[in-house]
């Protein structure tokens, strides 16, 4: 028995021998294999234990399974070293003082921001804010805003129409932002002021000034005494504050269905201030930046209200166009290309 003994402690003597002048992790695993693999002597031992009396069994079963685990253990402190050994403390070391890496952040698109900025500034100026329906009846696109049946507005060439069901009525995306006029009129009474943003769709062929997508605000003043002076104020006012500079108004005789009398609109040069003239503004001082109006009586009746009752002054402008002459962006189709060397920059 004492011999059985003696021979266990000199295998374990002779492993741990070879774990201390073990140089790799393969020579570690070799040892392993040879000392407590399935075919390693020790093994043996392990199973030969239950043929032993169990008087022997008890003598030296605890021994063979005490040396066992201390074989287990050195090869895993053997191990634990190895890694140690190996990590290059300098190179590795974390500088806990070093300046962090900053993330790539995420922000508002252009024309949210130019949206928002829009509405500040009417809103500080007394207007709400209304939106409507991006799909929209031909009743509040066109019918309610006084559009005559056979106006080339309405043609399939210009108007995405969505195909409904029969009996329904003509749907399609709307086209303009005073889709939402008449919506809001049903449910308000004047007087009120307005500004509607939001997204509007032409079936047209894009270019650097031209997509099928972009956006618009209608301004809206109703009330008993609104006049064209009102007109004149409020966009002097608006456009000074938006461009960050003194801009003058023009507005030149024009037709639209839903006003009367309409006007095409002008604001003075941004770059050369109106006096000059330069390329800018192809050197006539003046920049064309919309339509507007006095609101067409036949669209207060359209919306329920009595005839020559209120006046109303509405615009409509496109965010897009703003954007484009404030940041000076070439090409409208840069706004919904997803060209982040474009989008980062604002
Ligand atoms: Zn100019």
């Amino acid at each position: 028995m004492n011999e059985l003994k003696k021979h266990v402690v000199d295998i374990q003597n002779e492993a741990f021998a070879l774990v201390a002048k073990a140089k790799t992790e393969t020579d570690l695993n070799e040892i392993e294999i040879r000392f407590l693999g399935r075919k390693s002597e020790f093994n043996a031992l392990l199973k030969g234990l239950k043929d032993l009396s169990s008087e022997e069994r008890q003598a030296v079963g605890p021994l063979v399974n005490a040396i066992k685990q201390e074989m287990i253990r050195s090869f895993a402190e053997a191990r634990q070293k190895m890694k140690l050994a190996s990590v290059d403390w300098e190179k590795d070391r974390l500088d806990v003082t070093a300046p962090g890496v900053k993330l790539p952040e995420g922000h508002l698109h252009i024309l949210t921001q130019v949206q928002r900025e829009i509405e500040d500034i009417f809103t500080s100026m007394g207007f709400d804010i209304a939106s409507g329906p991006e799909i929209e009846t031909e009743f509040y696109n066109f019918d309610a805003l006084n559009t005559p049946a056979h106006h080339p507005a309405r043609d399939m060439q210009d108007t995405f129409y969505i195909k409904s069901k029969d009996g329904q009525e003509n749907l399609s995306l709307r086209s303009q932002t005073s889709a939402v006029q008449v919506r809001y009129m049903e449910q308000h009474t004047p007087p009120f002021r307005i500004i509607a943003p939001g997204r509007v769709f032409r079936n047209e062929a894009t270019d650097t000034t031209h997509e099928h997508t972009f956006f618009q605000f209608e301004a809206l003043m109703v009330g008993e005494d609104i006049n064209v002076g009102n007109l004149k104020y409020v966009a002097q006012e608006f456009f000074s504050r938006f461009f960050k500079t003194e801009v003058k108004i023009r507005l030149r005789p024009s037709y639209f269905p839903f006003v009367e009398p309409g006007f095409e609109f002008d604001i003075s040069c941004l770059s050369c201030g109106g006096e000059k003239g330069c390329s800018a503004c192809r050197h006539n001082g003046w920049l064309e930046l919309g339509g507007a109006g006095m609101v067409n009586q036949n669209v207060f009746v359209n919306a329920g209200y009595e005839r020559n009752r209120y006046q109303g002054l509405a615009w409509g402008f496109g965010l897009e166009r703003l954007a484009m002459m404030k940041y000076d962006i070439p090409d409208i189709r840069l706004f919904h290309s997803g060209d982040t060397r474009f989008l980062s920059q604002f």
